[in-house]
């Protein structure tokens, strides 16, 4: 939990891994455009940050099929997950 990063940067630039249930969820903020597609499947899950990005809520009670629903819905495939059971990349397929 500690966050051991003295850098006064915020972490805009790092593609951030969260674990929600059994998924680890990156959003490829290089790739997101911000248009939330994510956000309105798994609200829980995603929102947006003030930079309109998307960002992982690590506390999200979503189930996975529709987490997965979510990262399917984005047009620019900017959400990777992957199954932490299987070690597997679920999405991109
Ligand atoms: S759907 Fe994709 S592009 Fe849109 S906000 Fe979510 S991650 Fe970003």
């Amino acid at each position: 939990m500690a966050d051991a990063n003295p850098s006064p940067a915020p972490q805009m630039d790092t593609d951030k891994e969260v674990i929600v249930g059994k998924y680890k969820i990156k959003v490829l903020r290089s790739a997101c455009i911000g248009a939330a597609s994510c956000v309105a499947v798994s609200p829980g899950t995603f929102s947006l940050d003030p930079q309109n990005k998307a960002v992982v809520n690590s506390g999200s009670t979503d189930v996975p099929e529709n987490i997965l629903m979510a990262a399917q819905s984005c047009p620019t495939k900017a959400i990777v997950i992957i199954d932490t059971e299987t070690g597997q990349q679920v999405w991109p397929a």
